[in-house]
Protein backbone atom coordinates (compact mmCIF):
# COMPACT_ATOMS: atom_id res chain seq x y z
CA UNK A 1 0.00 0.00 0.00
CA UNK A 2 1.57 3.35 -1.21
CA UNK A 3 -1.14 5.96 -0.22
CA UNK A 4 -2.34 6.55 2.71
CA UNK A 5 -6.20 7.91 2.74
CA UNK A 6 -7.06 10.09 5.06
CA UNK A 7 -10.97 10.47 5.30
CA UNK A 8 -12.46 13.94 6.83
CA UNK A 9 -9.19 14.66 8.82
CA UNK A 10 -11.05 17.98 10.12
CA UNK A 11 -10.48 16.97 13.88
CA UNK A 12 -11.48 20.24 15.28
CA UNK A 13 -12.46 23.66 14.07
CA UNK A 14 -12.58 26.20 16.82
CA UNK A 15 -12.58 29.33 14.20
CA UNK A 16 -15.26 28.43 12.30
CA UNK A 17 -17.69 25.58 13.94
CA UNK A 18 -19.06 24.81 10.59
CA UNK A 19 -17.39 21.73 9.98
CA UNK A 20 -18.45 18.64 11.17
CA UNK A 21 -16.44 16.93 13.35
CA UNK A 22 -16.42 13.39 12.52
CA UNK A 23 -15.18 9.77 13.81
CA UNK A 24 -11.53 9.56 13.21
CA UNK A 25 -11.44 6.02 14.06
CA UNK A 26 -12.41 4.25 11.47
CA UNK A 27 -12.55 4.82 7.70
CA UNK A 28 -16.34 4.43 7.02
CA UNK A 29 -18.46 2.22 4.60
CA UNK A 30 -18.38 3.98 1.17
CA UNK A 31 -22.00 4.54 1.44
CA UNK A 32 -21.45 6.84 4.79
CA UNK A 33 -18.49 8.49 3.10
CA UNK A 34 -19.57 12.08 3.74
CA UNK A 35 -16.56 13.97 4.37
CA UNK A 36 -13.57 15.50 2.41
CA UNK A 37 -10.77 12.84 1.23
CA UNK A 38 -7.36 13.66 2.10
CA UNK A 39 -4.73 12.16 -0.15
CA UNK A 40 -0.77 11.89 2.13
CA UNK A 41 1.66 11.63 0.15
CA UNK A 42 5.50 11.19 1.62
CA UNK A 43 7.88 10.39 -1.04
CA UNK A 44 7.52 11.07 -4.71
CA UNK A 45 10.96 9.44 -6.72
CA UNK A 46 12.27 7.35 -9.22
CA UNK A 47 12.97 4.30 -8.37
CA UNK A 48 10.12 4.52 -5.85
CA UNK A 49 11.56 5.37 -1.95
CA UNK A 50 9.97 3.63 0.46
CA UNK A 51 6.71 1.47 2.09
CA UNK A 52 4.95 4.54 1.59
CA UNK A 53 6.53 6.43 -1.64
CA UNK A 54 5.21 6.04 -5.31
CA UNK A 55 6.35 6.64 -8.17
CA UNK A 56 6.49 10.56 -10.18
CA UNK A 57 4.38 8.59 -12.82
CA UNK A 58 1.96 6.98 -9.68
CA UNK A 59 1.54 11.18 -8.90
CA UNK A 60 0.55 12.11 -12.20
CA UNK A 61 -1.72 9.41 -12.61
CA UNK A 62 -3.32 9.76 -9.55
CA UNK A 63 -3.91 13.43 -10.21
CA UNK A 64 -5.62 12.66 -13.47
CA UNK A 65 -7.50 10.13 -12.29
CA UNK A 66 -9.07 12.36 -9.52
CA UNK A 67 -9.45 14.93 -11.72
CA UNK A 68 -11.45 12.84 -14.38
CA UNK A 69 -13.87 11.28 -11.25
CA UNK A 70 -14.51 14.97 -11.15
CA UNK A 71 -12.27 15.80 -7.78
CA UNK A 72 -11.42 19.87 -7.50
CA UNK A 73 -8.16 20.41 -4.92
CA UNK A 74 -9.03 22.61 -1.94
CA UNK A 75 -6.75 23.22 0.80
CA UNK A 76 -7.14 23.77 5.02
CA UNK A 77 -8.09 27.47 4.52
CA UNK A 78 -11.04 26.47 1.42
CA UNK A 79 -12.55 24.91 4.57
CA UNK A 80 -13.08 28.24 6.35
CA UNK A 81 -13.71 30.11 3.68
CA UNK A 82 -16.63 27.80 2.75
CA UNK A 83 -15.27 26.29 -0.60
CA UNK A 84 -17.10 28.72 -2.26
CA UNK A 85 -14.44 28.28 -5.07
CA UNK A 86 -15.40 24.71 -5.70
CA UNK A 87 -17.69 24.93 -8.92
CA UNK A 88 -20.95 22.59 -8.24
CA UNK A 89 -20.34 19.72 -10.68
CA UNK A 90 -17.60 19.45 -8.96
CA UNK A 91 -16.26 17.42 -5.08
CA UNK A 92 -13.72 18.93 -3.03
CA UNK A 93 -10.62 16.90 -2.37
CA UNK A 94 -7.49 17.69 -0.90
CA UNK A 95 -3.60 16.58 -1.25
CA UNK A 96 -0.89 16.99 1.20
CA UNK A 97 2.58 15.97 1.33
CA UNK A 98 4.11 15.04 4.65
CA UNK A 99 7.77 15.48 6.31
CA UNK A 100 8.82 17.98 3.67
CA UNK A 101 11.28 15.46 1.86
CA UNK A 102 13.48 16.84 -1.32
CA UNK A 103 12.19 14.73 -3.68
CA UNK A 104 8.66 16.87 -2.95
CA UNK A 105 10.18 20.04 -3.49
CA UNK A 106 13.83 20.08 -5.21
CA UNK A 107 16.00 23.12 -6.99
CA UNK A 108 18.39 21.62 -9.51
CA UNK A 109 21.34 23.82 -11.13
CA UNK A 110 21.13 25.06 -14.82
CA UNK A 111 23.33 27.49 -16.60
CA UNK A 112 20.66 30.09 -15.76
CA UNK A 113 20.98 29.68 -11.77
CA UNK A 114 18.65 27.51 -9.42
CA UNK A 115 15.33 25.96 -10.83
CA UNK A 116 12.76 23.65 -9.66
CA UNK A 117 13.49 20.37 -10.79
CA UNK A 118 10.62 19.23 -13.07
CA UNK A 119 11.09 15.56 -11.85
CA UNK A 120 10.00 17.18 -7.80
CA UNK A 121 6.65 16.37 -6.55
CA UNK A 122 5.84 20.25 -6.37
CA UNK A 123 6.41 20.74 -10.31
CA UNK A 124 4.41 17.80 -11.22
CA UNK A 125 1.91 19.06 -9.66
CA UNK A 126 2.09 22.29 -11.15
CA UNK A 127 2.40 20.68 -14.75
CA UNK A 128 -0.96 18.59 -14.11
CA UNK A 129 -3.10 21.99 -13.03
CA UNK A 130 -1.35 24.43 -15.25
CA UNK A 131 -2.61 22.20 -18.24
CA UNK A 132 -5.95 21.28 -16.58
CA UNK A 133 -7.10 24.49 -15.19
CA UNK A 134 -11.43 22.66 -14.27
CA UNK A 135 -9.68 20.45 -11.66
CA UNK A 136 -8.62 24.00 -9.32
CA UNK A 137 -4.98 23.96 -7.59
CA UNK A 138 -3.18 23.62 -4.73
CA UNK A 139 -1.73 21.28 -1.86
CA UNK A 140 -0.51 21.78 1.72
CA UNK A 141 2.98 20.94 2.56
CA UNK A 142 3.47 19.56 6.42
CA UNK A 143 7.00 20.19 7.78
CA UNK A 144 8.75 18.23 10.06
CA UNK A 145 11.79 20.16 11.75
CA UNK A 146 14.02 16.54 12.87
CA UNK A 147 15.86 17.52 9.20
CA UNK A 148 16.67 19.98 6.95
CA UNK A 149 13.01 21.04 4.95
CA UNK A 150 13.46 19.73 1.28
CA UNK A 151 16.40 18.87 2.39
CA UNK A 152 18.48 21.62 0.95
CA UNK A 153 19.44 23.75 3.85
CA UNK A 154 20.77 27.10 1.66
CA UNK A 155 17.30 27.03 -0.27
CA UNK A 156 14.71 26.30 2.84
CA UNK A 157 13.80 29.97 3.35
CA UNK A 158 13.47 30.74 -0.60
CA UNK A 159 11.42 27.00 -0.60
CA UNK A 160 9.40 27.54 2.01
CA UNK A 161 8.57 31.54 0.69
CA UNK A 162 8.29 30.36 -2.66
CA UNK A 163 5.40 27.80 -2.16
CA UNK A 164 3.26 30.48 0.00
CA UNK A 165 4.25 32.74 -3.26
CA UNK A 166 2.61 29.87 -5.44
CA UNK A 167 -0.38 29.49 -3.48
CA UNK A 168 0.35 26.34 -1.45
CA UNK A 169 -0.13 26.07 2.28
CA UNK A 170 2.63 24.95 4.60
CA UNK A 171 1.22 22.98 7.53
CA UNK A 172 2.60 22.07 10.98
CA UNK A 173 3.96 18.37 11.70
CA UNK A 174 6.32 19.39 14.99
CA UNK A 175 9.66 20.05 15.30
CA UNK A 176 10.67 16.47 16.30
CA UNK A 177 8.29 14.40 14.22
CA UNK A 178 7.08 12.82 17.96
CA UNK A 179 4.33 11.21 18.13
CA UNK A 180 2.01 12.85 20.41
CA UNK A 181 0.79 8.98 21.59
CA UNK A 182 3.96 8.62 23.23
CA UNK A 183 5.21 12.30 24.42
CA UNK A 184 4.54 13.47 27.51
CA UNK A 185 2.56 15.92 27.64
CA UNK A 186 4.81 18.23 28.94
CA UNK A 187 6.31 18.00 25.68
CA UNK A 188 3.46 18.82 23.51
CA UNK A 189 3.26 22.63 23.54
CA UNK A 190 7.41 22.43 22.57
CA UNK A 191 6.69 19.97 20.17
CA UNK A 192 3.93 22.08 18.11
CA UNK A 193 5.69 25.58 19.23
CA UNK A 194 9.37 25.03 18.59
CA UNK A 195 8.21 24.33 15.09
CA UNK A 196 6.34 27.89 14.85
CA UNK A 197 9.65 29.25 15.78
CA UNK A 198 11.29 27.84 13.46
CA UNK A 199 9.00 28.48 10.58
CA UNK A 200 9.29 32.27 11.77
CA UNK A 201 12.91 32.64 11.47
CA UNK A 202 12.14 31.36 7.37
CA UNK A 203 8.86 33.31 7.23
CA UNK A 204 8.67 36.49 9.45
CA UNK A 205 5.17 37.49 9.80
CA UNK A 206 3.92 34.68 6.91
CA UNK A 207 4.21 32.69 9.62
CA UNK A 208 0.41 33.60 10.63
CA UNK A 209 -1.00 31.64 7.17
CA UNK A 210 0.18 28.15 8.99
CA UNK A 211 -2.39 27.14 11.51
CA UNK A 212 -3.22 22.86 10.68
CA UNK A 213 -0.99 20.20 11.88
CA UNK A 214 -0.38 16.95 10.59
CA UNK A 215 -0.05 14.36 13.47
CA UNK A 216 3.52 12.73 12.92
CA UNK A 217 2.39 8.89 12.74
CA UNK A 218 -1.36 9.93 12.48
CA UNK A 219 -2.43 9.32 15.85
CA UNK A 220 -3.26 11.70 18.94
CA UNK A 221 -3.94 9.91 22.45
CA UNK A 222 -7.65 9.16 22.99
CA UNK A 223 -9.88 10.68 25.95
CA UNK A 224 -6.47 12.92 26.78
CA UNK A 225 -7.99 16.24 25.95
CA UNK A 226 -5.07 16.23 23.12
CA UNK A 227 -7.13 18.23 21.26
CA UNK A 228 -8.75 20.72 23.22
CA UNK A 229 -4.99 21.00 24.69
CA UNK A 230 -3.29 21.79 21.33
CA UNK A 231 -6.28 23.90 20.09
CA UNK A 232 -5.17 25.98 23.06
CA UNK A 233 -1.82 26.80 22.26
CA UNK A 234 -1.33 30.19 20.71
CA UNK A 235 1.73 32.31 18.88
CA UNK A 236 2.30 35.59 17.83
CA UNK A 237 -0.85 36.34 19.45
CA UNK A 238 -3.18 33.60 17.80
CA UNK A 239 -4.09 29.95 17.62
CA UNK A 240 -0.99 28.21 16.34
CA UNK A 241 -3.50 25.18 15.37
CA UNK A 242 -6.92 25.63 14.13
CA UNK A 243 -6.96 22.47 11.97
CA UNK A 244 -5.46 18.86 12.64
CA UNK A 245 -5.54 16.24 10.25
CA UNK A 246 -5.35 12.25 11.41
CA UNK A 247 -4.34 9.85 9.13
CA UNK A 248 -7.24 7.06 9.81
CA UNK A 249 -6.81 4.14 6.77
CA UNK A 250 -4.80 3.52 4.00
CA UNK A 251 -6.02 2.39 -0.01
CA UNK A 252 -3.90 0.70 -2.28
CA UNK A 253 -4.89 2.46 -5.39
CA UNK A 254 -7.63 4.82 -5.79
CA UNK A 255 -10.43 2.80 -7.95
CA UNK A 256 -12.76 2.68 -4.77
CA UNK A 257 -12.92 6.35 -4.01
CA UNK A 258 -13.06 7.36 -7.51
CA UNK A 259 -16.12 5.01 -8.34
CA UNK A 260 -17.64 6.18 -5.61
CA UNK A 261 -18.49 9.72 -6.77
ZN1 LIG B 1 5.35 12.32 9.09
Amino acid sequence: MSLILLLSLVSWVPATGTTTCLDHTEVPPEENRTGIPVLMYHHVSDPVNGYYGISTGRLYRDLMLLDEAGFYLIMPSDLENGLIQVPSSRRPVMITFDDGWQDNFNFIHTGDGWEIDPSCALAILEEYCSENPDFGHGATFFISWDKVPFGQEQHVTDKLNLLLDMGYEIGNHTDRHGDFTRLPRSKWSDSVLLAMDKFHRRLGLRTQQISTIAYPGGRLPRDAGAEEYLAGLNFMGQSALRLGFLANGSISSMGGMCGSL
